[in-house]
């Protein structure tokens, strides 16, 4: 693994959760974008070198939903850069992790995303990421 790619907040609204980021970083975010298949909006701010991205469900059983059900709005998830996601899921697998994507999908930012599940490790869910070249 390469670096923390960014760190995922669960947001109830994603407009107001905007305003209160802008003010915290002084930045605006960058983009937004939706990843239907999750079912979430997602934003992108810049911190330096690092990345901060909030999520807020677009449909009733998002898993952010169910997440900010259980615990609250607050950190979802932390993003892994890794060269070669395949070969990261195998490795992982085969140290007892459990991969929630065998196989990785599209993710927001041109992103090829595989999730750990959080009971594999220590409650913290672990995505993995890998730019789509080209
Ligand atoms: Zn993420």
């Amino acid at each position: 693994m390469n670096k923390i790619e960014h760190i995922g907040i669960a947001v109830k609204n994603l407009k107001d959760s905007n305003e209160l980021f802008f003010k915290l970083f002084g930045e605006p975010h960058y983009k937004t974008e939706e990843v239907k298949s999750e079912g979430v909006n997602t934003s992108f701010f810049k911190v330096g070198d690092n990345k901060i991205e909030l999520l807020e469900a677009t449909k009733e059983n998002s898993p952010i939903n169910k997440f900010i059900e259980k615990k609250g709005e607050g950190i979802h998830h932390i993003a892994f850069d890794v060269d070669d996601i395949v070969g990261e899921i195998k490795r992982l697998k085969k140290e007892g992790f459990k991969v929630l994507n065998e196989t990785p999908k599209k993710g927001a930012d041109n992103k090829l995303v595989a999730f750990l599940h959080p009971k594999s490790s220590n409650g913290v869910l672990i995505e993995l990421c890998q730019d789509i070249k080209g």
